[in-house]
């Protein structure tokens, strides 16, 4: 543990009002500053504070007036979050008590912590890797459940494991071929090429069931972008409503009344998926439209899946042919709305030309439809998996890449091996495989980018 750290504090609970606010303190002067600013609720200094024991009193500022009443709780190293001695006062949930107490804490000696200190602290002395450390964001910023799943085993270090033991046995190939080019002209058993592939197979399956699974991973972490697109009236706005089960968007009967992106946060089957509903993309003179027309071709651009909108009660449109050549290269589903009106939709048509393509009827006055789409949605991003707790899921698009470069470095060291290469130039490629997997749990990586890492943090964590 490194005692020259100073001692850092910062609000820990949410900026806005609660009913209770938190300020932790963590570094060696914590159980000082504790001592210096609480007071019993008689107005007395206490001698000692117990270690992981919550107490009643009071917290006072330098001419010993009380600034809130409290509960303060001392943390002895190193069996605590940061591994250093923490203080955690828990006051009224409002800016004036908690920011009062924070001066006093700062008069005191402590310093503000920058974003994600705490953690980052927990990280270099030594009680949690890298991926563990960025899980912790994410157990915060989960949206579902599964998301919050897939983050929480990561925080208690199933990935990293898993690493950690792929590592080791590439750190044993690599002591054996080190012997073997340090001292080739000894009479050692060497390893043969065939053992050498053997280890490599077994780690480059381990790497690709990894990659496998970080679609999945990253989509329900991230969430799914899907853009809902067709042309004004046809339904979007109803769609939205049903799948938020909320009245958000107006639904009107004007054409072009949708004139911003909408877009909403909705859990399908545990998968975070954030729809936008667009403001149609025909062309137009309308100033305002003609924003809202531009927004949603960004959104077109950058989402995951489409949702494009057809009006089974009409023939197909200019609109509708414009968007059809917009949408050759994504992944689309279609929606043929109003299936409870008269059919004037030349459906052979389009099944002709989407034939590839889902295509679900929805009556979304009848609500009719919205079952289909959900499970069409949630069966694209599980792609025929199921989603399982157990299982190890990559989500943070840091280690897919680097597991994608581990695997590619084993991939170069299979043909070296394959054509009889010298050890040494095998060694190469399999000690840059070591090297890709030691970035995801922080063993090999560099100091700007753990700053960076750190620095997404939210403050107070
Ligand atoms: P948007 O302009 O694409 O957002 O379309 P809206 O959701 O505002 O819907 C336009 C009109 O179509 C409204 O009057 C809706 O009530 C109506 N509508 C939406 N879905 C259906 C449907 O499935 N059947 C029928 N008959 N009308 C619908």
């Amino acid at each position: 543990m490194n005692f020259e750290m100073e001692t850092i504090t910062s609000i820990a609970s949410s900026p806005s009002m609660g009913a209770i606010g938190i300020i932790r303190i963590s570094g060696s002067l914590s159980y000082k500053i504790l001592k210096n600013i609480y007071r019993t609720k008689s107005g007395y200094k206490r001698d000692k504070f117990d270690t992981h024991l919550m107490i009643y009193g009071n917290i006072v500022d330098k001419n010993n007036n009380v600034i809130d009443e409290v509960m303060v709780v001392y943390m002895k190293a190193p069996k605590t979050y940061t591994c250093e001695d923490v203080v955690e006062i828990y006051c009224h949930g409002g800016m004036i008590p908690l920011q009062n107490i924070l001066s006093e804490v700062l008069r005191n000696g402590a310093r503000m912590a920058e974003k994600g200190e705490f953690t980052k602290r927990a990280f270099l002395n030594g009680r949690i890797d890298l991926a563990q450390a960025e899980s912790v964001m994410d157990v915060i910023s989960a949206s579902t459940n599964d998301s919050f799943d897939i983050a929480i085993s990561q925080l208690e270090g199933r990935l990293s494991n898993q690493i950690k033991n792929m590592r080791l046995k590439i750190l044993n190939l690599l002591s054996e071929l080190a012997v073997c080019i340090d001292y080739p002209e000894e009479d050692i058993e060497e390893i043969t090429y065939q053992q050498i592939k053997n280890v490599l197979l077994n780690i480059q399956n381990e790497n690709k069931n990894l990659l496998n699974s970080a679609k999945m991973g990253q989509i329900i972490r991230d969430g799914l972008n899907v853009a809902i697109v067709g042309k004004p009236n046809v339904g979007k706005s109803s769609l939205l409503n049903c799948l938020a089960e909320e009245q958000r968007a107006i639904v009107t009967d004007i054409a072009g009344t949708t004139r911003d992106v909408i877009d909403i946060m909705v859990n399908i089957h545990g998968i975070p998926v954030r729809l936008f509903d667009t403001a149609g993309m025909r062309e137009t003179d309308d100033v305002v439209e003609k924003i809202g027309v531009q927004k949603s071709k960004d959104i077109f651009e950058k989402a995951d899946l489409v949702l494009f909108m057809i009006n089974k009660a009409e023939a197909l449109t200019l609109e509708d042919e414009d968007i059809i050549k917009n949408i050759e290269n994504k992944k689309v589903i279609i929606l043929l709305n109003k299936d409870d009106l008269d059919e004037k939709v030349d459906t052979n048509y389009l099944m002709d030309i989407f034939s590839n393509t889902k295509i679900i009827k929805t009556s979304l006055i009848n609500q009719i439809g919205i079952n289909e789409l959900k499970d069409t949605i949630k069966n694209m991003v599980y792609s025929g998996h199921v989603f399982q707790k157990e299982s190890t899921y990559v989500s943070n698009s840091r280690h897919i890449r680097a597991i994608e470069n581990a695997y590619e470095a084993f991939k170069r060291a299979i043909i070296a091996t394959e054509s009889n290469m010298p050890y040494d130039f095998i060694e190469v490629d399999v000690r840059d495989g070591y090297e890709y997997l030691g970035q995801i749990t922080g063993d090999s990586v560099q100091e700007d980018l753990i700053q960076q890492i750190f620095s997404q943090f939210c403050l107070g964590k």
